[in-house]
């Protein structure tokens, strides 16, 4: 068979390396850290930096196709990369991806709704962003944060006072997103194969905890036209991108069950760990296959479930975990259970109902 590259050796490299071998592939992964979670999977690391191009150049000459597993690649390796090997997903949807206000301008252009957002530059700039919003809101970094690092919250505050609040955020780009007072949150997990065709999982409804993932629940507690709003909406995204491959795609649902768009991932999501339990096909199997220009298979659920992430010591509770029956255990083979770190996560499995 041939072998996919993949950058990125951590969870979600390690859940694509395993998939990969199931359906007969070899894997490569490009990954500074040598004991990393995808390391025990995969038939081979390149171990150096995700833009130093020998070994980009190594992993192109190895790979019959070239993946990643997290959206912050380098846009110029991952362009690089492209020119000598097939790069799926597109590295356009990583540019995307990279910075919030791309990725709002974006869906925004292909009439996907976002929250109403500023670019913030200074503290000038925030107070008069949060004027605007009557003082509340969520101010982000632009680019690199995940699991709510990088944010800073406004509610029902004086719109002034906020000298050196850039400095803190590390005088980067930021953006001033408006406060969505959401009912809930859900996320669609949705592939294109190499042929267009689009094949998008039952939306999740997930409770974030300290910033990070908590739960992930299906079937979500929303109006069927909702969720078949936010598949097309997923669907949307994948052509307008030419994408191949997996996305997640996060929503805020108001309380008239329409539907605001957070943010995009282009790889594999928390979020669709469940598939692993629930359906036939799993997000990480869809994925190779849609890389691999093989048929997509079917997204459909035969449970419900839910999903929960283990962070930290949580792992302590693996042996009782391990008592229940309908529960598929997923550990990352990560030695140390460090503060907020993921380790693993679990699927409880009920009879649909
Ligand atoms: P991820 O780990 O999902 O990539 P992230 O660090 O990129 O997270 P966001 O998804 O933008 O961060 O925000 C984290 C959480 O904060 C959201 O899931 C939501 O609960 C809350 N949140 C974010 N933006 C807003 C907003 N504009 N209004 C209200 N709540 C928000
Ligand atoms: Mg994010
Ligand atoms: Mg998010």
């Amino acid at each position: 068979g041939s072998t996919i590259g993949i950058i990125g050796g951590g969870q979600l490299g390690r859940m694509l390396a395993m998939a990969a071998a199931r359906l007969g592939y070899r894997t490569v992964i490009l990954e500074p850290q040598a004991a990393c979670p995808a390391a025990q999977v995969a038939n081979r690391q390149i171990t150096a930096a995700y833009d130093d191009a020998a070994a980009l150049a190594e992993l192109a000459a190895a790979s019959a196709v070239v993946t990643y597993e997290f959206e912050n690649v380098p846009v110029a390796a991952a362009s690089a990369l492209a020119a000598k090997v097939t790069v799926y997903p597109p590295p356009r949807a990583l540019e995307v991806a990279q910075d919030r206000v791309a990725e709002k301008q974006f869906l925004n252009g292909i009439g996907i709704k976002t929250a109403d957002f500023r670019t913030v530059d200074n503290d000038d700039e925030l107070t008069a962003a949060l004027r605007e919003f009557s003082g509340s809101g969520i101010l982000k970094t632009r680019r690199m944060g995940y699991d709510g690092k990088g944010q800073r919250v406004f509610r029902n505050m004086e719109t002034g006072g906020f000298a050196g609040t850039c400095e803190a955020m590390g005088n980067v780009p930021l953006i001033l997103e408006s406060f969505v007072a959401f009912e809930r949150e859900v996320s669609v997990i949705a592939a294109r194969g190499l042929d267009g065709a689009v094949a998008a999982y039952d939306p999740a409804e997930n409770i974030h905890r300290d910033g990070i993932l908590h739960t992930s629940t299906l079937p979500a507690a929303i109006r069927l036209e909702t969720a078949a709003a936010a598949q097309a909406a997923a669907a949307k995204i994948l052509s307008a991108l030419d994408y191949v491959g997996v996305i997640g795609v996060e929503f805020f649902v108001l309380a008239d069950g329409s539907l605001l768009a957070n943010e995009i991932a282009p790889r594999v999501h928390n979020s669709g760990h469940w598939t692993e339990a629930a359906c036939v096909v799993s997000q990480f199997e869809q994925h190779i296959r849609a890389i691999a220009g093989l048929p997509l298979g079917n997204p459909g659920r035969h449970s419900n479930c839910v999903m929960e992430n283990l962070i930290g010591d949580d792992v302590l509770r693996v042996p009782a975990l391990l008592a229940e029956p309908d529960l598929m255990l997923h550990l990352y083979g990560k030695a140390e259970a460090r503060p907020g770190r993921k380790m693993g996560h679990f699927t409880r499995i009920s009879r649909r109902g």
